[in-house]
């Protein structure tokens, strides 16, 4: 079923396949009312997004997706309702902004080691005048012919554990909490099912813990959750008085599966409640 909003996006700013304000128009044809813009370590796209939302009737909601150090999986936490002016917050991104730049021409040594023959120039080409992250080596990977999927060159290559995987400065759980409450957000831990936790016994300690570290709520709808770990995930954060929301990481053509607006079938997301005690409204 599709929701009428969307807590999980990204443009071109990172590695989705929209600019901000096409990204804004899409959701506003396909009926959703409220998105947060949720790039990958940058708060770059949420301006224009805004003022694109103001235009059509959508409200923006200003975000962002940090990546966090983590085994065995990986920890994504999203901030919403940011001030995208705050210091710490861009001084910190901008530190992962920068290791970011520079693992990038690791991945392509490592790649044309593997017998990939692409080049920065070309990634570059792909991913526009911002940030780069790895779906962009999957598209240009794609385009020559080296994998027929998105999936299939993480997979072989770019996923964690792959030969080509390089890793990069991330910050803390910690960091992303001072970053985000500092600057006025909520803090919500994204997609739980990548963890990749071997357990419900271990999802619930590890979500009790999370919250005694600062995080105010859980992604439990995901469109990377099937029905049964939705339910799962939202009892568990209900359980221990964090916040339910749920997003699809909707991320245009660098996931064609990926349908904005569907993770999920009983949503059940206070999404009046989840932003009403925030600094910037919503
Ligand atoms: P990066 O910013 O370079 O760390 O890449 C993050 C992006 O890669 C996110 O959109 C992830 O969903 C995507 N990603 C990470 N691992 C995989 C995987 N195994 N298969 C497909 N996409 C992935
Ligand atoms: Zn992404
Ligand atoms: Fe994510
Ligand atoms: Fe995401």
């Amino acid at each position: 079923m599709k929701q009428n909003f969307d807590l999980h996006s990204h443009s071109n700013t990172s590695d989705g396949s929209f600019s901000p304000t096409e990204l804004v128009e899409y959701a506003s044809k396909n009926g959703i009312k409220t998105l947060a813009i949720t790039d990958h370590d940058t708060v770059n796209g949420v301006d224009e997004a805004v003022k694109a939302g103001e235009k059509l009737g959508v409200t923006v909601i200003a975000g962002v997706e940090i990546s966090i150090d983590f085994d065995p999986g990986t920890m994504h936490i999203c901030g919403y309702n940011i001030d995208i002016e705050n210091k710490n917050l861009n001084d910190k991104l901008g530190i992962v902004q920068y290791a970011r730049k520079n693992r990038n021409s690791v991945i392509i040594d490592k790649l044309n080691s593997a017998g990939v023959a692409i080049t920065l120039d070309e990634i570059k080409e792909v991913a526009g005048p911002d940030q780069v992250g790895r779906p962009h080596f999957a598209r240009v990977m794609m385009e020559k012919g080296y994998v027929t999927t998105v999936k299939e060159a993480f997979n072989r290559y770019l996923a964690k554990g792959a030969p080509c995987y390089v890793d990069r400065v991330r910050l803390s759980i910690a960091d992303a909490v001072e970053m985000i409450k500092g600057a006025g957000g909520k803090v919500v831990l994204a997609h739980p099912i990548q963890l990749k936790l071997e357990s419900d016994e271990a999802y619930k300690s590890k979500f009790a813990g999370l919250k005694d570290l600062g995080i105010e709520g859980i992604e439990a709808f995901s469109s990377y959750h099937n029905e049964e770990e939705n339910q799962k995930f939202k009892a568990m954060a209900e359980e221990l008085g964090l916040m339910v929301t749920g997003g699809s990481d909707f991320h245009g053509a660098t996931k064609p599966d990926v349908k904005l607006g569907v993770f999920g079938e009983n949503v059940t997301v206070k999404i009046d409640e989840l932003f009403k005690q925030s600094r910037f409204g919503g």
